[in-house]
């Protein structure tokens, strides 16, 4: 099944400003944290993995102390070209409330496995290199948790490895 049906399901034509999710182009490992002030404040962390943008909401947003342990659900991928994206979402729309770009650049996976195996096996660990967020980070998978039985979405936890 193509990963962003349920992106598309979320966002019918005409109606929000965001990218529809065009062809995907070549990528180049990028990352992006947009701040969206939704019905309830967060940051979205997505990383470009096999043409999309894998995504988790972040409540409290990414933190760069390594004693900081902060939730990151995991939601619907994103079309690379929402990367870019700031703007309005209009009430009505899934997610409306504004949208801007916190921190973007490139990001590094480490260790051997590729970004679909750590991700399948819960725990992937990646370097990042942006404005705001630089070193290397992991996200790890709760085993058990609220949304266990939803389509798509599961906590995480993001935290910064000391570095
Ligand atoms: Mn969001």
């Amino acid at each position: 099944m193509d990963s962003l049906t349920e992106y598309k399901r979320k966002r019918p034509p005409g109606q929000s400003p965001e990218p529809r999710g065009g062809r995907a182009t070549k990528g180049k490992n990028s990352f992006v944290v947009q701040r969206h002030d939704a019905t309830r404040l967060h940051y979205d962390l997505r990383l470009e993995l096999d043409g999309v943008l894998k995504s988790w909401a972040v409540p409290k947003g990414p933190s760069l102390n390594p004693a900081d342990k902060r939730l990151a659900v995991q939601t619907e991928d994103h079309p690379l070209d929402y990367g870019g994206f700031e703007g309005t979402i209009p009430e009505g729309n899934y997610g409306a409330g504004e949208v801007i770009l916190w921190d973007k650049g490139t990001y590094s996976l480490e260790g051997k496995a590729s970004g679909k195996e750590q991700l399948e096996r819960g725990e992937i660990k990646f370097v990042l290199n942006g404005h705001k967020l630089r070193g290397s980070f992991v996200l790890v998978k709760l085993r058990n948790n609220k949304y266990a039985n939803s389509f798509s979405k599961s906590e995480w936890l993001l935290i910064k490895h000391r570095d």
